[in-house]
């Protein structure tokens, strides 16, 4: 239980739903959220989907109208944090400004990696994290004919998805042999490259872009390290993300590839945690340290933390789940798609509507489904509960999944 104020640093998806959280379990102490963006806490993924692609508004990426945070008494502050003072228990801003604390919650998320090039400063090489970076690329896409995309991850092929719907011609270079490899099985890959391809876009693999020509300060193309050339007059870049743990490193708390947290997402020090994107926590159910970068992660995390501070203490156990809308293929994913030794099909990939159940020495470890949400659903519950199914039972389309959990 903490007595004073609690301050959240940034305002995302795990900073917003932390203070949410605050209020809905009854905490009496003040709430500060510092918001580092020009905008009110606002979430991320319609960003690479129905906003860039221009179907929503600006005010449908609210988490809460204003009156939330009046009638909630969650003090908005907006401004960066510049420093923690944890002997004085006290949080400076760049304004000037400093508040006490009772507990500090670090839910500064992560920034985009920049791509190291020569040109690659220029105005119409863009990034996709932002509401402002997917406004600005909104803005232009209807004067652009062209795109490259570096990167085939969620984001680059989300990205690509809108980009050719808006008849763009789109090409994605990637340095792995396959798209999203990092984070989905062979089968998912294959399924989303040939239906991307089929769809226009031109994905090359194995290479990566070893410079970005410009006539003056308008792009003209990328090169690849095979030797081609690529035209583009616009570049988008989704190489990945870089966690923000500088406020932490420099308050002298130990980082590594993020905020390094413990099983309950407290640092070293007992008055500051971190969740989200930012943290870097111990997780019993997978026995290892992991960063994940997913809305269900913030919110689980928020929660967890909120629930701590107000005097019910419970390590962190959230079961990972995720989704990513490219065309017209909803992708699901629960568990972690790592480590597994098994893949068994569910449904099939030319009808559009299949799952991969994914197995280690023989334990369900994680779904992927492809339009097939009931699947999705069946998973969460199933990996939730720690239970397994048989690959063979997985594996036919007559097996009533729900039978198992009835
Ligand atoms: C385009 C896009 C699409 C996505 N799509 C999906 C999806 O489909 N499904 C899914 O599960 N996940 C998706 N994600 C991931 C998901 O949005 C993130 O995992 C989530 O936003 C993480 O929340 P967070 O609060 O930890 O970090 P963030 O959302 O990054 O928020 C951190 C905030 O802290 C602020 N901040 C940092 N340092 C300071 C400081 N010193 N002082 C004040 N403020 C500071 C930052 O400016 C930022 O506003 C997507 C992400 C992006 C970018």
């Amino acid at each position: 239980m903490t007595d004073g104020p609690v301050i959240i640093v940034g305002a995302g998806h795990a900073g917003f739903h932390i203070a949410a959280y605050l209020r809905q379990f009854g905490f009496k102490g003040r709430v500060y959220l510092i918001n580092g963006e020009a905008h009110p806490p606002y979430q991320r993924p319609p960003l690479s989907k129905a906003y860039v692609n221009g179907s929503v508004g600006p005010e449908s990426l609210l988490f809460r109208p204003a009156s939330f945070y009046h009638e909630g008494s969650i003090d908005i502050i907006q401004g960066r944090v510049v420093a923690i003072d944890r002997p004085h228990r006290k949080l400076l801003l760049a304004s000037g400004a400093s508040f006490d604390y009772g507990h500090v919650v670090l839910a500064t998320g992560a920034r985009n990696r920049l791509l190291d090039l020569a040109n690659a400063d220029l105005p119409d090489v863009r990034y996709l994290r932002t509401l402002d970076e997917s406004e600005a690329l909104r803005s232009v896409l209807p004067s652009r004919k062209r795109v490259v995309i570096i990167g085939a991850g969620f984001i680059g092929l989300e990205f690509a998805s809108v980009a050719r719907d808006k008849g763009l011609e789109v090409e994605v270079i990637e340095l792995a042999p396959r798209v999203m490899a990092r984070a989905v099985t062979a089968e998912v890959s294959d399924y989303f490259q040939t239906g991307h391809r089929e769809a226009g876009i031109r994905i090359h693999l194995g290479v990566h872009a070893t410079s970005i020509e410009a006539d003056g300060t308008k792009v003209t193309g990328v090169s690849l390290s095979d030797g081609r050339h690529l035209a583009a007059c616009l570049i988008v870049v989704g190489v990945g993300v870089l966690p923000n743990i500088e406020l932490a490193a420099e308050a002298g708390l130990p980082v590594a590839s993020g905020v390094v947290v413990d099983e309950y997402l407290l640092t070293a020090d007992p008055n500051i945690s971190a969740i989200g994107d930012c943290a870097l926590f111990t997780c019993s159910r997978f026995g290892d340290s992991l960063r994940l970068e997913s809305v269900q992660n913030a919110m689980d995390q928020a929660r967890c933390v909120a629930a701590r501070l107000v005097g019910h203490k419970k390590p962190y156990d959230g079961q990972p789940w995720f989704w990513s809308d490219q065309g017209d293929s909803k992708l699901q994913i629960a568990g972690l798609i790592t480590g597994y030794d098994q893949v068994v099909l569910r449904g099939t990939p030319a009808r559009k509507a299949f799952s991969v159940f994914c197995y280690k020495a023989g334990k369900l470890v994680g779904i992927e489904s492809v339009n097939r949400a009931s699947d999705h659903i069946f998973g969460r519950r199933m990996l939730g509960i720690g239970r397994s199914l048989a690959p063979e039972r997985a594996a036919d389309e007559n097996f009533d999944l729900n039978s198992v959990l009835a």
